[in-house]
């Protein structure tokens, strides 16, 4: 797109007031794709002048330009990209950062109250793999007097990024996603959503999951559109994106859709550009859809997959029937394989639930350094196991009916019991303690922690404390409650589904 039409709008930015990188003022620099693509190869080169190809380079940061300029010129290097929620804790990102064996972090100085800079700069001290911590502020005018290098070659089965999706053993883990993965399920998305050549497209989906740096960044880029990115999730910001920039496509997860639609000031907004909303990353409820496509006015399309998948692989298409658009989430995309399958491994018939398969290009290469992790999520075939339960119908769609992993997805965040329930095992006055997900009609789910104390009973509000020390903000427990005991069954495995029914029958007590 940069070759033959250059002045094509390629990166937009919406920052509020006291956004990341500027602090009071609101910004939105643009980046025409000839200029885009001249930041990705000084990028390319400043990384290349600090990094050699196939090394692991995080960037720590919200939704801001750079850390698409970042991308593109880390894909160009060679480097592989290690992508970190911003809202992570210092013991959290350090894990990342040691187990990543990353040499390098670009970061913000600042994000929501947290001194990101000092945090970089305590946990570099202990990791003695880490050559370089840069700041974004000043580095996109900085990289600009970097001399011109002679690229690498990158091929497409070569690693572009690892991404931690946490898990249940509560130590998460970095799936090492590549450049065909990620590029081809992108545009296949867009194609099955109806997203027009050189349309537009306003996200506030963090870029740090593969929905945002691999379905919004790489897939606009693929029909050469503009991508307006709206730096955190707020809906003023957002509609105004929409507005302004007439753009045909929304993504966001179910969460934003509820929230957007409950603002009290959307219908003064003119939403008539926008032909196409997205959503997936959770269950998307039937009424959500249909409240969404008639405020709107517009066509739904709902994505199933997951970050090792890279991440889409089965989409409704705009095209689809209103029933199978509301009902189920799609068939499979292009070139995946999906089966589903009893305990045993047994294809089941079509209409029976059972665990859901997936084989194609898209499958990650596996957990960084973790191979008993990969080999159990990927088998010898190259069969990756979702985790999730499904139904297939004759015509090939897929309906996701629950989970088999222990998973909370709060607002279309993935949260891992046992990383809670860790944590909350270091605090003297926990003896046990179950964590997992109880609904919630905002964010779909609310996490809900059961204690039971090793004494007298610790205050909620301590507890509170000593998780915000350690975890990101997210993965605190909402709802308290003390037992006598954790069930559990003649094996020892925690039986939550016993713990859920007592909570909603009210039988636990609440912890003050
Ligand atoms: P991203 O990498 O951007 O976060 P994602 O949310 O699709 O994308 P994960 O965070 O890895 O990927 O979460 C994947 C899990 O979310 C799935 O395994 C499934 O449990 C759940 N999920 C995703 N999409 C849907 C959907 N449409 N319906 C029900 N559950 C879904």
């Amino acid at each position: 797109v940069a070759a033959a039409d250059p002045g094509r709008m390629a990166l937009v930015e919406v920052a509020p007031a006291g956004s990341a990188l500027t602090g009071a003022a609101r910004t939105d620099r643009r980046w025409t794709y000839g200029e885009l693509l001249a930041d990705a190869e000084r990028a390319a080169a400043w990384l290349g002048s600090r990094f050699s190809p196939g090394e692991h380079v995080a960037v720590w940061a919200p939704n801001v330009p750079e850390w698409v300029i970042l991308q593109y010129g880390a894909a160009l290097a060679g480097v592989v990209l290690v992508t970190a929620n911003p809202a992570l804790r210092e013991a959290e990102l350090e894990y990342v950062l040691r187990q990543s064996r990353s040499v390098g972090v670009v970061h913000v100085d600042a994000f929501r109250g947290t001194d990101m800079a000092a945090i970089v700069a305590g946990v570099r001290g202990r990791l003695p793999d880490l050559r370089e911590t840069v700041s974004f502020t000043g580095w996109a005018e900085h990289i600009r007097g970097t001399a011109a290098r002679q690229l690498p070659r990158v091929r497409p089965g070569d690693p572009m990024q690892i991404q931690y999706t946490s898990g249940t053993t509560g130590f998460p883990k970095g799936a090492v996603l590549h450049h065909r993965g990620m590029v081809t399920n992108a545009s296949y998305v867009l194609a099955r959503a109806g997203f027009p050549r050189g349309g537009v497209w306003a996200t506030a989906l963090p870029l740090f999951h593969t929905a945002g740096c691999g379905l919004s960044v790489l897939g606009t880029a693929w029909f050469g559109g503009t991508l307006v990115l709206v730096q955190s999730f707020v809906p003023e910001l957002v509609l105004g994106a929409l507005q302004e920039w007439r753009a045909d496509l929304f993504a966001g997860v179910p969460a934003m859709y509820s929230a957007l639609l409950a603002y009290p000031g959307f219908d003064g907004f003119d939403l008539s550009g926008c032909r196409i909303l997205a959503s997936g990353g959770d269950a998307v409820p039937a009424a959500l859809v249909e409240a969404a496509e008639r405020r709107f006015g517009a066509r739904f399309t709902t994505v199933y997959g997951q970050t090792e998948l890279s991440p889409i692989l089965a989409q409704t298409g705009t095209d689809d029937g209103v029933a199978d658009r509301r009902e189920t989430t799609g068939r499979p995309l292009w070139q995946a394989e999906v089966k589903i399958v009893d305990g045993a491994g047994a294809v089941l018939p079509v209409g029976v639930e059972g665990e859901i398969l997936a084989r194609g290009y898209q499958v990650m290469h596996g957990y960084f350094a973790m191979p008993e992790a990969t080999a159990a999520a990927v088998d010898a075939d190259g069969w990756l196991r979702t985790g999730d339960l499904g139904v297939m119908d004759g015509r090939g769609f897929l309906r996701v009916t629950g989970r088999l992993k222990d998973m909370i997805i709060r607002g279309g965040e993935n949260i891992y019991p046992r990383e809670i329930e860790l944590a909350l095992a270091g605090h003297p006055g926990v003896a046990g303690a179950a964590v997992l997900g109880v609904p919630d009609p905002e964010w779909g789910e609310q996490v809900a922690a059961v204690i039971v104390p090793a004494g007298p009973v610790p205050a909620a509000a301590e507890l509170h404390a000593h998780l915000r020390a350690v975890l990101a903000p997210h993965k605190t427990p909402r709802h308290w409650y003390v037992a006598d005991a954790i069930p559990a069954n003649a094996m020892g495995k925690v039986q939550k589904f016993v713990l859920r029914e007592r909570i909603g029958a009210g039988e636990l007590a609440v912890l003050a």
